[in-house]
């Protein structure tokens, strides 16, 4: 175990490269298996895995962790186990036939643990007529595999499955510390309910690494959020005496210029500068406008649905208050306001962020000067988005990165997709960074 006392003898508080011999081995039994990886990534693909019919793809992992001689974990956790948390009261899908499963890799209990946590479920991909690969095909052409959830976020979970593998190739008699993989449904319906099943479970890493889609590089910190629903209640009258009637599609029309115009107003304070680099620095996005009567009528009743996303420091009471004032004092001097507005929030979630000095971040500097993948440094920034990150972030602190291949601009559209190379060059990246912060001296 020379290399491993090579490794933690160095400072951890500076990024430093792993041993060359460490990184030419895990990089050979990781490119020994490329095709088993890619075949699995493909076979995940093909599981139509959308939020609440995660049970296919949860029970193949758990059968592929067995063969692949790992412990697996697999259970099911009902909302009254959970009645203690506020997260269960959100609106969500329900908790029954949608297991969790942890896949581990003990160590000897002398390191701290790391959890890879990645999401079973993915997003319905629409029509799958405008899809050139299909939605549920695992085509692979010219380098990318296609599919719903190629980036997010089953081409993350391959490659942290491929990592456990080639570990546990090179260090038979584990890590200093565990090394673990919990597979959580729901992300895309309820953020954050997943991860708590596994958290009532008992599993308390001592870090954590979300997959998500970072275009290979590990961001510190990730954003929180909360998903608003607007309605407007009109007057129906025949569409010739409108001037009887109040209509709500002209004025949502206008609570969705509101929202357009507060997403610039909501752009300072600035106070983060890992989101710095992204043009909108909270977003609000409507996605879901629904407004109809009979035919002829004045409409009575409009939607809109959309989240907004905030920064890890943002109070999210706070920003829910500033939209719900906002958009009335708006409502109330524009077109329609004589319509009644209201508001309310269902779905929230907080953000993240690390220190760059923390060993995690440094391990993970570590793993990509190593790997090739940095040239001297890590540029860090934050996820743009919300994830699984901050729920043990606010239960436990738990040291937190967000990480994987592919990019959010793939996300949750048609033909997504995901660079194999990515996958792979990502594999070798967290194998390197598991195995050097589980080596680390223990807390
Ligand atoms: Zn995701």
């Amino acid at each position: 175990m020379s290399e491993i006392t090579e490794i933690s003898s160095i400072n951890p508080a500076f990024p430093v490269s792993a041993s060359a011999c460490i990184h030419r081995e895990v990089s050979t039994l990781l490119n020994q298996r490329r095709q088993d990886t890619e075949q699995l990534l493909a076979r995940l693909l093909q599981i139509p895995s959308t939020s609440g019919n995660e049970r296919e793809l949860v029970m193949f992992l758990a059968q592929w962790a067995g063969q692949n001689g790992f412990e697996a974990d697999l259970f099911e956790t009902t909302e009254s186990q959970l009645q203690a948390y506020p997260q269960v009261k959100l609106p969500h899908i329900p908790l029954a036939g949608r297991p969790t499963l942890v896949i581990k890799l003990p160590g000897r209990a002398t390191g701290p643990s790391l959890m890879f946590n990645g999401h079973s479920d993915v997003i319905a991909p629409g029509d799958a007529k405008r899809w050139t690969h299909g939605p549920w095909s695992g085509d692979i052409s010219d380098g990318r595999i296609y599919g719903r959830g190629a980036c997010d976020v089953k081409g993350a979970v391959a490659s942290a499955l491929a990592a456990m593998v080639a570990i546990k190739r090179k260090y038979p008699d584990g890590l200093p510390g565990d090394v673990m993989v919990e597979i959580v449904p729901g992300e895309e319906d309820c953020v954050g309910l997943g991860t708590l099943t596994s958290h009532q479970r008992g599993y308390h890493p001592d870090a954590l690494i979300v997959l998500e889609p970072t275009e290979g590089q590990p961001r510190l910190a990730s954003r929180g959020g909360a998903r608003f629903s607007v309605r407007v209640r009109g007057k129906a009258v025949h569409g010739t005496v409108k001037w009887l009637g109040q209509d709500a599609i002209i004025a949502m029309r206008a609570v969705l210029e509101n929202l357009e115009q507060l997403e610039k107003e909501f752009a300072t304070p600035n106070p983060n500068a890992l989101f710095a680099n992204y043009p909108i620095m909270r977003p609000i996005t409507v996605d879901r406008v629904e407004a109809a009567n009979w035919q002829g009528a004045t409409c009575d009743l409009a939607t809109c649905q959309g989240y907004l996303e905030l920064l890890p420091a943002d109070d999210l009471a706070d920003w829910k208050k500033r939209l719900q004032d906002r958009l009335v004092a708006l409502h109330q001097m524009g077109k329609g306001a004589g319509c009644k507005l209201e508001i309310e929030f269902s779905e929230e979630y907080g953000g993240h962020e690390l220190s760059a000095q923390h060993p995690l971040a440094q391990s993970a500097c570590n793993a990509m000067v190593s790997a090739g993948l940095a040239a001297q440094s890590v540029g860090w920034s934050g996820f743009n988005a919300g994830c699984e990150a901050a729920l043990r972030w606010s239960m436990n602190r738990t040291p937190t990165l967000v990480w994987g291949p592919g990019s959010l601009a793939q996300a949750h559209g048609v033909d997504e997709y995901v660079e194999l190379q990515s996958v792979h060059e990502t594999a070798l990246a967290l194998a390197l960074c598991a195995i050097h912060w589980t080596t680390l001296p223990v807390k």
